[in-house]
Protein backbone atom coordinates (compact mmCIF):
# COMPACT_ATOMS: atom_id res chain seq x y z
CA UNK A 1 0.00 0.00 0.00
CA UNK A 2 2.57 2.40 0.78
CA UNK A 3 4.34 1.46 -2.17
CA UNK A 4 1.21 2.86 -4.36
CA UNK A 5 0.70 6.23 -2.22
CA UNK A 6 4.60 6.58 -3.19
CA UNK A 7 4.23 5.48 -6.63
CA UNK A 8 1.30 8.43 -6.94
CA UNK A 9 2.92 10.96 -4.61
CA UNK A 10 6.10 11.21 -7.08
CA UNK A 11 3.83 11.13 -10.34
CA UNK A 12 2.64 14.27 -9.00
CA UNK A 13 -0.69 13.32 -11.09
CA UNK A 14 -3.56 13.13 -9.02
CA UNK A 15 -6.67 13.01 -11.07
CA UNK A 16 -7.65 10.53 -14.14
CA UNK A 17 -4.23 9.18 -14.76
CA UNK A 18 -2.42 5.86 -15.42
CA UNK A 19 -3.42 4.42 -12.12
CA UNK A 20 -7.26 4.88 -12.32
CA UNK A 21 -7.12 3.72 -16.00
CA UNK A 22 -5.43 0.55 -15.11
CA UNK A 23 -7.93 -0.03 -12.13
CA UNK A 24 -11.06 0.56 -14.53
CA UNK A 25 -8.87 -2.35 -17.03
CA UNK A 26 -8.49 -4.37 -13.55
CA UNK A 27 -11.83 -4.50 -12.60
CA UNK A 28 -13.58 -4.85 -15.77
CA UNK A 29 -11.68 -7.35 -16.36
CA UNK A 30 -12.79 -8.63 -12.49
CA UNK A 31 -16.23 -8.42 -12.92
CA UNK A 32 -16.27 -10.02 -16.46
CA UNK A 33 -17.81 -6.55 -18.55
CA UNK A 34 -15.96 -4.73 -20.96
CA UNK A 35 -15.86 -1.32 -18.89
CA UNK A 36 -15.26 0.14 -15.76
CA UNK A 37 -15.42 3.67 -15.19
CA UNK A 38 -14.13 4.99 -11.69
CA UNK A 39 -16.84 7.93 -10.07
CA UNK A 40 -16.07 9.90 -6.63
CA UNK A 41 -18.58 7.25 -4.52
CA UNK A 42 -20.88 4.58 -5.17
CA UNK A 43 -24.27 7.32 -5.37
CA UNK A 44 -22.81 9.24 -8.03
CA UNK A 45 -21.67 5.66 -10.08
CA UNK A 46 -25.69 4.88 -9.44
CA UNK A 47 -27.04 8.88 -10.38
CA UNK A 48 -24.76 9.11 -13.80
CA UNK A 49 -25.80 5.45 -14.66
CA UNK A 50 -29.57 6.30 -14.70
CA UNK A 51 -28.53 9.88 -16.19
CA UNK A 52 -26.70 8.46 -18.65
CA UNK A 53 -29.63 6.36 -19.88
CA UNK A 54 -31.50 9.05 -20.42
CA UNK A 55 -33.46 8.37 -17.31
CA UNK A 56 -35.11 11.82 -15.23
CA UNK A 57 -37.85 13.79 -14.85
CA UNK A 58 -41.83 12.02 -15.41
CA UNK A 59 -39.89 8.86 -15.76
CA UNK A 60 -40.36 5.68 -12.74
CA UNK A 61 -37.74 3.49 -11.37
CA UNK A 62 -38.41 0.09 -9.40
CA UNK A 63 -36.44 0.13 -6.58
CA UNK A 64 -36.55 -1.79 -3.53
CA UNK A 65 -38.52 -0.78 -0.26
CA UNK A 66 -35.54 -1.92 1.95
CA UNK A 67 -32.02 -0.82 0.71
CA UNK A 68 -29.63 2.00 1.95
CA UNK A 69 -31.62 4.68 0.77
CA UNK A 70 -28.52 6.10 -1.68
CA UNK A 71 -30.67 3.74 -4.39
CA UNK A 72 -33.81 5.95 -3.87
CA UNK A 73 -31.31 9.32 -3.73
CA UNK A 74 -30.14 8.58 -7.25
CA UNK A 75 -33.11 8.24 -8.80
CA UNK A 76 -34.36 11.16 -7.17
CA UNK A 77 -31.19 13.09 -8.24
CA UNK A 78 -31.93 12.76 -11.83
CA UNK A 79 -35.47 14.21 -11.39
CA UNK A 80 -37.08 10.48 -11.91
CA UNK A 81 -39.30 9.08 -9.01
CA UNK A 82 -38.68 6.11 -7.18
CA UNK A 83 -41.48 2.97 -6.86
CA UNK A 84 -40.69 0.62 -4.21
CA UNK A 85 -41.44 -3.02 -4.55
CA UNK A 86 -41.23 -5.17 -1.31
CA UNK A 87 -38.61 -7.53 -1.12
CA UNK A 88 -38.98 -11.48 -0.83
CA UNK A 89 -38.80 -11.74 3.32
CA UNK A 90 -35.97 -15.14 2.95
CA UNK A 91 -33.58 -13.08 1.86
CA UNK A 92 -34.19 -9.57 1.88
CA UNK A 93 -33.82 -8.98 -1.97
CA UNK A 94 -36.45 -7.63 -4.58
CA UNK A 95 -39.17 -10.02 -4.61
CA UNK A 96 -39.25 -10.41 -8.54
CA UNK A 97 -42.86 -11.63 -8.42
CA UNK A 98 -43.83 -8.30 -7.45
CA UNK A 99 -42.31 -5.89 -9.80
CA UNK A 100 -45.08 -6.37 -12.45
CA UNK A 101 -47.94 -4.79 -10.02
CA UNK A 102 -45.74 -1.72 -10.20
CA UNK A 103 -45.43 -0.92 -13.48
CA UNK A 104 -46.72 1.87 -15.20
CA UNK A 105 -46.45 3.58 -18.61
CA UNK A 106 -43.47 5.59 -17.49
CA UNK A 107 -41.34 3.10 -15.85
CA UNK A 108 -38.25 2.82 -17.20
CA UNK A 109 -35.53 1.19 -15.54
CA UNK A 110 -35.31 -1.25 -12.42
CA UNK A 111 -32.66 -1.00 -10.07
CA UNK A 112 -32.26 -4.55 -8.26
CA UNK A 113 -29.85 -3.99 -5.14
CA UNK A 114 -27.38 -6.89 -4.15
CA UNK A 115 -28.47 -6.41 -0.25
CA UNK A 116 -25.88 -7.77 2.39
CA UNK A 117 -24.06 -9.27 -0.45
CA UNK A 118 -26.46 -11.92 -2.07
CA UNK A 119 -27.15 -11.90 -5.67
CA UNK A 120 -30.90 -10.91 -6.90
CA UNK A 121 -33.06 -13.46 -8.92
CA UNK A 122 -31.73 -11.98 -11.79
CA UNK A 123 -33.09 -14.21 -14.32
CA UNK A 124 -36.54 -12.95 -13.73
CA UNK A 125 -35.96 -9.83 -13.25
CA UNK A 126 -34.40 -9.84 -16.79
CA UNK A 127 -36.70 -11.09 -18.19
CA UNK A 128 -39.37 -8.61 -17.04
CA UNK A 129 -37.40 -5.69 -18.17
CA UNK A 130 -37.49 -7.70 -21.68
CA UNK A 131 -40.92 -8.27 -21.28
CA UNK A 132 -41.57 -4.47 -20.67
CA UNK A 133 -38.25 -3.08 -22.46
CA UNK A 134 -37.02 -1.52 -19.76
CA UNK A 135 -33.17 -0.50 -18.31
CA UNK A 136 -31.84 -2.66 -15.56
CA UNK A 137 -29.56 -0.35 -13.65
CA UNK A 138 -27.33 -2.78 -10.60
CA UNK A 139 -26.67 -1.47 -7.00
CA UNK A 140 -23.56 -3.64 -6.76
CA UNK A 141 -22.37 -1.63 -3.87
CA UNK A 142 -22.31 -4.67 -1.31
CA UNK A 143 -21.95 -7.14 -3.55
CA UNK A 144 -18.56 -7.10 -5.74
CA UNK A 145 -17.62 -11.16 -6.91
CA UNK A 146 -21.59 -12.65 -5.71
CA UNK A 147 -23.11 -14.21 -8.78
CA UNK A 148 -26.35 -15.46 -10.41
CA UNK A 149 -26.70 -18.57 -12.23
CA UNK A 150 -22.91 -18.31 -13.12
CA UNK A 151 -22.93 -14.99 -14.27
CA UNK A 152 -21.52 -11.82 -11.91
CA UNK A 153 -23.95 -9.36 -10.28
CA UNK A 154 -22.68 -5.49 -12.27
CA UNK A 155 -22.53 -7.29 -15.57
CA UNK A 156 -26.41 -8.12 -15.70
CA UNK A 157 -27.52 -4.36 -15.95
CA UNK A 158 -27.40 -1.98 -19.75
CA UNK A 159 -25.38 -0.02 -16.74
CA UNK A 160 -24.50 -0.68 -13.12
CA UNK A 161 -22.82 0.83 -9.99
CA UNK A 162 -20.76 -0.27 -7.10
CA UNK A 163 -19.36 1.60 -4.42
CA UNK A 164 -15.75 1.46 -2.70
CA UNK A 165 -16.55 3.06 0.49
CA UNK A 166 -14.04 1.86 2.75
CA UNK A 167 -16.75 -0.53 4.75
CA UNK A 168 -17.70 -2.51 1.57
CA UNK A 169 -15.76 -5.67 0.25
CA UNK A 170 -13.52 -3.75 -1.82
CA UNK A 171 -12.59 -0.87 -0.02
CA UNK A 172 -10.55 2.43 -0.78
CA UNK A 173 -9.24 4.40 1.88
CA UNK A 174 -11.70 7.27 1.38
CA UNK A 175 -14.80 7.52 -1.05
CA UNK A 176 -14.86 6.05 -4.69
CA UNK A 177 -17.08 4.04 -6.75
CA UNK A 178 -16.99 2.39 -10.26
CA UNK A 179 -19.44 2.27 -13.30
CA UNK A 180 -19.85 -1.00 -14.60
CA UNK A 181 -20.89 -1.62 -18.99
CA UNK A 182 -20.53 -3.56 -21.96
CA UNK A 183 -21.60 -0.68 -24.22
CA UNK A 184 -18.58 1.29 -25.68
CA UNK A 185 -20.97 4.06 -26.73
CA UNK A 186 -22.61 4.98 -23.22
CA UNK A 187 -18.92 4.33 -21.65
CA UNK A 188 -17.55 6.73 -23.53
CA UNK A 189 -20.42 8.74 -22.61
CA UNK A 190 -20.05 8.08 -18.75
CA UNK A 191 -15.94 9.37 -19.31
CA UNK A 192 -17.13 12.96 -20.39
CA UNK A 193 -20.20 12.68 -18.01
CA UNK A 194 -17.98 12.39 -14.98
CA UNK A 195 -15.20 15.12 -15.99
CA UNK A 196 -17.96 18.51 -16.07
CA UNK A 197 -18.88 17.12 -19.59
CA UNK A 198 -15.76 17.72 -21.40
CA UNK A 199 -13.97 15.27 -23.83
CA UNK A 200 -11.57 18.26 -24.48
CA UNK A 201 -10.11 20.18 -21.66
CA UNK A 202 -12.20 23.81 -21.36
CA UNK A 203 -14.67 22.17 -24.23
CA UNK A 204 -17.85 21.03 -22.83
CA UNK A 205 -20.45 18.87 -24.82
CA UNK A 206 -22.98 18.23 -22.51
CA UNK A 207 -24.04 19.27 -18.06
CA UNK A 208 -21.25 16.90 -16.37
CA UNK A 209 -20.39 16.17 -13.13
CA UNK A 210 -17.26 16.70 -11.23
CA UNK A 211 -17.25 13.09 -10.25
CA UNK A 212 -13.77 10.94 -10.48
CA UNK A 213 -12.04 8.37 -8.77
CA UNK A 214 -8.63 9.97 -7.56
CA UNK A 215 -5.58 8.75 -8.54
CA UNK A 216 -4.50 7.74 -5.52
CA UNK A 217 -7.43 5.57 -4.35
CA UNK A 218 -7.37 3.61 -7.87
CA UNK A 219 -3.65 2.95 -7.23
CA UNK A 220 -4.66 1.85 -3.92
CA UNK A 221 -8.00 -0.28 -4.95
CA UNK A 222 -5.31 -1.61 -7.43
CA UNK A 223 -3.19 -3.38 -4.09
CA UNK A 224 -6.31 -4.51 -2.87
CA UNK A 225 -8.46 -5.92 -6.10
CA UNK A 226 -6.54 -9.43 -6.17
CA UNK A 227 -7.42 -10.05 -2.60
CA UNK A 228 -11.03 -10.02 -3.04
CA UNK A 229 -11.25 -13.53 -3.84
CA UNK A 230 -9.42 -14.88 -0.71
CA UNK A 231 -11.52 -12.14 1.17
CA UNK A 232 -14.57 -13.58 -0.36
CA UNK A 233 -14.13 -16.88 0.33
CA UNK A 234 -13.23 -15.93 4.04
CA UNK A 235 -16.40 -14.34 4.41
CA UNK A 236 -18.05 -17.32 3.35
CA UNK A 237 -16.17 -19.33 5.41
CA UNK A 238 -17.03 -17.51 8.51
CA UNK A 239 -21.38 -17.37 7.48
CA UNK A 240 -20.60 -21.54 7.24
CA UNK A 241 -19.04 -21.27 10.91
CA UNK A 242 -22.37 -18.59 12.12
CA UNK A 243 -24.44 -21.49 10.23
CA UNK A 244 -23.02 -24.30 12.44
CA UNK A 245 -22.71 -22.38 15.49
CA UNK A 246 -26.10 -20.41 15.46
CA UNK A 247 -28.41 -23.65 14.21
CA UNK A 248 -31.64 -24.64 16.53
CA UNK A 249 -31.65 -21.58 17.87
CA UNK A 250 -35.56 -20.69 18.75
CA UNK A 251 -36.63 -17.07 17.24
CA UNK A 252 -33.80 -16.37 14.98
CA UNK A 253 -33.85 -16.13 12.03
CA UNK A 254 -30.00 -16.79 10.05
CA UNK A 255 -29.34 -15.63 6.04
CA UNK A 256 -30.67 -17.76 3.16
CA UNK A 257 -29.67 -17.62 0.12
CA UNK A 258 -32.07 -18.31 -3.03
CA UNK A 259 -31.29 -21.08 -5.47
CA UNK A 260 -29.12 -20.07 -8.00
CA UNK A 261 -27.85 -17.18 -5.82
CA UNK A 262 -24.30 -16.77 -4.31
CA UNK A 263 -23.58 -14.52 -1.01
CA UNK A 264 -20.54 -12.68 -0.35
CA UNK A 265 -21.88 -12.12 3.12
CA UNK A 266 -20.77 -8.03 3.01
CA UNK A 267 -23.18 -8.16 6.17
CA UNK A 268 -23.94 -11.08 8.17
CA UNK A 269 -27.74 -10.14 9.02
CA UNK A 270 -30.03 -12.38 10.86
CA UNK A 271 -33.37 -11.53 12.56
CA UNK A 272 -35.36 -11.56 15.76
CA UNK A 273 -38.34 -10.56 16.84
CA UNK A 274 -37.17 -8.87 20.08
CA UNK A 275 -33.92 -7.47 18.38
CA UNK A 276 -33.46 -4.63 20.43
CA UNK A 277 -32.94 -6.91 23.54
CA UNK A 278 -30.86 -9.07 22.03
CA UNK A 279 -28.38 -6.28 20.89
CA UNK A 280 -28.35 -5.02 24.38
CA UNK A 281 -27.58 -8.67 25.72
CA UNK A 282 -24.69 -8.55 23.10
CA UNK A 283 -23.56 -5.27 23.86
CA UNK A 284 -23.45 -6.22 27.77
CA UNK A 285 -21.03 -9.72 26.36
CA UNK A 286 -18.85 -7.02 24.71
CA UNK A 287 -20.05 -7.98 21.08
CA UNK A 288 -21.01 -4.64 18.82
CA UNK A 289 -23.67 -5.32 16.12
CA UNK A 290 -25.32 -3.24 13.82
CA UNK A 291 -28.76 -2.18 12.21
CA UNK A 292 -29.05 -2.44 8.65
CA UNK A 293 -30.87 -0.32 8.58
CA UNK A 294 -33.84 0.90 10.99
CA UNK A 295 -35.76 3.40 8.96
CA UNK A 296 -36.72 1.96 5.50
CA UNK A 297 -36.62 4.90 2.51
CA UNK A 298 -40.15 5.32 2.40
CA UNK A 299 -40.00 6.43 6.26
CA UNK A 300 -37.29 8.59 6.34
CA UNK A 301 -37.76 12.16 6.42
CA UNK A 302 -35.72 13.11 3.44
CA UNK A 303 -38.90 11.31 1.71
CA UNK A 304 -42.09 12.75 3.84
CA UNK A 305 -43.03 14.27 0.03
CA UNK A 306 -44.13 10.88 -1.24
CA UNK A 307 -46.49 10.08 1.43
CA UNK A 308 -45.79 6.51 2.14
CA UNK A 309 -46.94 6.16 5.57
CA UNK A 310 -46.27 3.55 7.82
CA UNK A 311 -47.84 0.31 6.83
CA UNK A 312 -46.69 1.11 3.12
CA UNK A 313 -44.45 -1.39 2.47
CA UNK A 314 -44.98 -3.77 6.06
CA UNK A 315 -42.22 -6.56 4.61
CA UNK A 316 -39.74 -3.71 4.62
CA UNK A 317 -40.93 -2.16 8.05
CA UNK A 318 -40.54 -5.63 9.55
CA UNK A 319 -37.33 -6.19 8.30
CA UNK A 320 -36.06 -2.98 9.76
CA UNK A 321 -37.44 -3.73 13.11
CA UNK A 322 -36.03 -7.28 13.53
CA UNK A 323 -32.34 -7.40 11.46
CA UNK A 324 -29.03 -7.23 13.53
CA UNK A 325 -25.73 -7.21 11.79
CA UNK A 326 -23.55 -9.68 13.53
CA UNK A 327 -19.74 -9.00 13.56
CA UNK A 328 -18.39 -10.21 10.42
CA UNK A 329 -14.80 -9.77 8.41
CA UNK A 330 -12.56 -11.77 6.32
CA UNK A 331 -10.37 -13.86 8.67
CA UNK A 332 -12.35 -13.79 11.87
CA UNK A 333 -11.90 -16.99 13.46
CA UNK A 334 -14.24 -19.70 14.25
CA UNK A 335 -13.48 -18.66 18.35
CA UNK A 336 -15.20 -15.78 17.77
CA UNK A 337 -17.88 -16.75 16.09
CA UNK A 338 -18.44 -19.45 18.56
CA UNK A 339 -18.40 -16.91 21.24
CA UNK A 340 -20.95 -14.61 19.38
CA UNK A 341 -22.95 -17.77 18.89
CA UNK A 342 -22.44 -18.46 22.75
CA UNK A 343 -23.96 -15.17 23.70
CA UNK A 344 -26.98 -14.85 21.31
CA UNK A 345 -27.66 -18.42 22.94
CA UNK A 346 -27.67 -17.12 26.40
CA UNK A 347 -30.43 -14.12 25.49
CA UNK A 348 -32.62 -14.98 28.63
CA UNK A 349 -36.25 -15.74 27.18
C1 LIG B 1 -22.75 1.98 0.11
C2 LIG B 1 -23.93 1.86 -0.74
C3 LIG B 1 -24.24 2.80 -1.74
C4 LIG B 1 -23.53 4.11 -1.90
O1 LIG B 1 -22.16 4.06 -1.96
P1 LIG B 1 -21.30 5.34 -1.49
O2 LIG B 1 -19.95 5.04 -2.03
O3 LIG B 1 -21.35 5.39 0.00
O4 LIG B 1 -21.90 6.55 -2.12
C5 LIG B 1 -25.31 2.56 -2.57
N1 LIG B 1 -26.07 1.46 -2.41
C6 LIG B 1 -25.84 0.55 -1.45
C7 LIG B 1 -26.72 -0.65 -1.36
C8 LIG B 1 -24.77 0.72 -0.58
O5 LIG B 1 -24.56 -0.20 0.38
Amino acid sequence: MTEAFARVYDSHWYVLGQEVKRFEEEYAAFNHVEYAVGVANGLDALTLALRVLGIGPGDEVIVPSNTYIATWLAVTQVGATPVAVEPDPITSNLNPKLIEAALTTRTRAIMPVHLYGQACRMREIMAIAHRYGLQVVEDNAQAQGAVFEGQLTGSFGAVNGTSFYPGKNLGALGDAGAITTNDADLAQKLQVLRNYGSQQKYYNSVVGYNSRLDELQGALLRVKLPHLPTWTDLRQQVAAWYGQHLAGIEGLHLPRTAPGATNVYHLYVVHHGRRDALQQHLAAAGISTMIHYPVPPHRQQAYASLNLPAGRFPIAEELAATCLSLPMWPGMQEAHVAAVAAAIRSLPR
